[in-house]
C-alpha cells in the first residue's frame, strides 16, 4: 500500500521529541527542554508588524512561485553584503523553509544511484531527503576531535557515482565551524573531482569567539559555479514557524527547482515573505543581540557539563547545540534520552539519528537558569 520510497524513511526525531517536550510542559510537567532545534526568543516585533501590515493591505494572494521580486532582490543584497556573493534574482528560489530548499535541491540534482557524501555526525533530515530523491547517502566520518572533515577520508569516499558533497557549517548537531583553510582544500578537491557542493549555511550568524562565517561559494569563481548556498530566516531571526528559506546557485538547476516548486507548494506564504523581507532589510541588530545571548548560554552549558565526569563535550564554535559523548555512562543514546526524559524530565535528542549512537545533542536555546537546572539534574542522575 505505502510506496517503497516512503516506507524506507523514518519520521523526524527532532520534531517528534520537541513536540513531546512542549506537550509535557503544557500539561504542567517541569521539563527542561534541551531538545529544541529553534531559538526560544519571540520573532522581533518589527517583523511581526510587517506581516500584520501585509495582511491589512491585502497581500494575501499567490505570489510568483519562487518568491516575490522584492524578497529575491533582498536575498541577493544579503548574499552580496554578508557573504561577498554575486547572484541575480533568477538564481534564487525562496521556499517553505531551508528544509524545503534542500528537499527541492536533492530532487532536482539527484539521479537514481547517485552518491551524495554526507559528513557525519549529520543533521538527520539529509539522509532521508537524499533517499527520497533516489540517491544514496554515503557517510564520511569526521575527525571526532573537532567534528570537521578529514581530507583523506573525503578522498577515499569519492567514486565515479559521487555527485555532491554536503557541507553544514556551523553544524547541526555538533556546532563545528569549518576553517577557511579547510574550506579551500575541500574546494580544490571538489573542483578536481567535479563535485557539486550543497552548502547549508542556516546557522551562519550563530557563530562565536569572534569567528566569521565564510561561504565556500565565495572562495573563487570556479567553485562558485559548483555550490548551492542554502539559507533562511528560521534560526537567524527566530522565525522557525514562518517557514521561509532560500537557495542560490546556477541557473539551470534553479530553473529545475522553480519548475518543481511551481507544481508542488507554489509560493511560500505571501505574509511570511513580507515578514522575511523586513527581517533581511532591517534585522542585523536583532541578530547580533540573539547571537551574543547564545554565546553566553554556550559558555554556561559547557562550564556546567565539565562538572559531570561521565560526559565529554567539545565547545561548539557555532549553532546552539552541544554534542555530548555519553559512552562512559554505558548507555546508548536512545535509551539515555528516554530514561532522562521519564526519570528527570530533561529532554534531549539521541545521537543515533545523527549517525552517532554514543552521543546526545543538548540544545542551549534555553535561558541560563534552565541550563543550570537541567545540567544539575543530569549530574545528580548520573551520580
Ligand atoms: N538545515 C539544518 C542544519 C537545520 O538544523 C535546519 C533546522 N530545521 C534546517 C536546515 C531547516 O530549517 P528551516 O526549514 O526551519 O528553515
Ligand atoms: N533543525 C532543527 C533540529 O535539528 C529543527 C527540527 C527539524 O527541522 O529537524 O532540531
Amino acid at each position: 500500500m505505502i510506496a517503497k520510497r516512503i516506507s524506507q524513511i523514518t519520521p523526524s526525531v527532532t520534531l517528534e521529541i520537541t513536540a513531546k517536550a512542549k506537550e509535557l510542559k503544557k500539561q504542567g510537567v517541569d521539563v527542561v527542554n534541551f531538545a529544541s532545534g529553534e531559538p526560544d526568543f519571540g520573532t522581533p516585533d518589527f517583523i511581526n508588524e510587517a506581516a500584520i501590515k501585509a495582511i491589512r493591505e491585502g497581500f494575501t494572494k499567490y505570489t510568483p512561485a519562487t518568491g516575490t521580486p522584492q524578497l529575491k532582490e533582498a536575498v541577493c543584497e544579503k548574499l552580496k553584503k554578508e557573504n561577498g556573493l554575486d547572484y541575480a534574482p533568477d538564481q534564487i528560489v525562496v521556499s517553505c523553509g531551508a528544509k524545503h530548499s534542500l528537499y527541492n535541491l536533492f530532487q532536482t540534482i539527484c539521479q537514481e544511484g547517485d552518491e551524495i557524501l554526507l559528513p557525519s555526525p549529520y543533521w538527520l533530515s539529509y539522509p532521508e531527503m537524499i533517499k527520497l530523491a533516489g540517491a544514496k547517502p554515503v557517510v564520511v566520518k569526521t575527525d571526532m576531535q573537532n567534528f570537521t572533515l578529514e581530507l583523506g577520508a573525503l578522498k577515499k569516499a569519492i567514486t565515479k557515482k559521487t555527485k555532491a558533497l554536503i557541507l553544514n557549517s556551523p553544524s547541526n548537531p555538533t556546532g563545528a565551524v569549518y576553517s577557511v583553510e579547510l574550506l579551500k582544500k575541500i574546494s580544490e578537491l571538489s573542483l578536481e573531482k567535479k563535485l557539486l557542493i550543497v552548502s547549508d549555511e542556516i546557522y551562519e550568524h550563530l557563530i562565536y569567539d569572534g569567528q566569521k562565517h565564510v561561504s565556500i561559494a565565495s572562495l573563487g569563481k570556479d567553485i562558485y559555479d559548483l555550490v548551492f548556498v542554502v539559507n533562511g530566516v528560521s534560526k537567524s531571526h527566530a522565525m522557525t514557524g514562518w517557514r521561509i528559506g532560500y537557495m542560490a546557485g546556477r541557473r539551470d538547476v534553479i530553473k529545475g527547482v522553480s519548475s518543481l516548486q511551481s507544481h508542488s507548494t507554489s509560493n511560500p506564504s505571501s505574509i511570511s515573505q513580507a515578514a522575511a523581507l523586513a527581517a533581511l532589510k532591517e534585522g542585523s541588530a536583532c541578530i547580533r543581540v540573539m547571537a551574543a545571548e547564545f554565546e553566553k548560554r554556550r559558555n554556561a552549558m559547557i562550564e556546567e557539563l565539565k562538572k559531570i565526569k561521565a560526559l565529554k563535550a567539545i565547545k561548539p564554535g557555532g549553532a546552539f547545540y552541544c554534542f555530548v559523548d555519553i559512552s562512559r555512562t554505558g548507555m546508548k543514546s536512545v535509551d539515555f534520552t528516554k530514561k532522562m526524559l521519564t526519570q528527570i524530565h530533561v529532554a534531549a535528542i539521541p545521537g543515533k539519528p545523527f549517525g552517532e549512537d554514543d552521543y546526545v545533542r543538548l540544545s542551549f536555546a534555553v535561558n541560563i537558569p534552565e541550563i543550570k537546572k537541567g545540567i544539575q539534574r543530569i549530574k545528580d542522575w548520573l551520580s
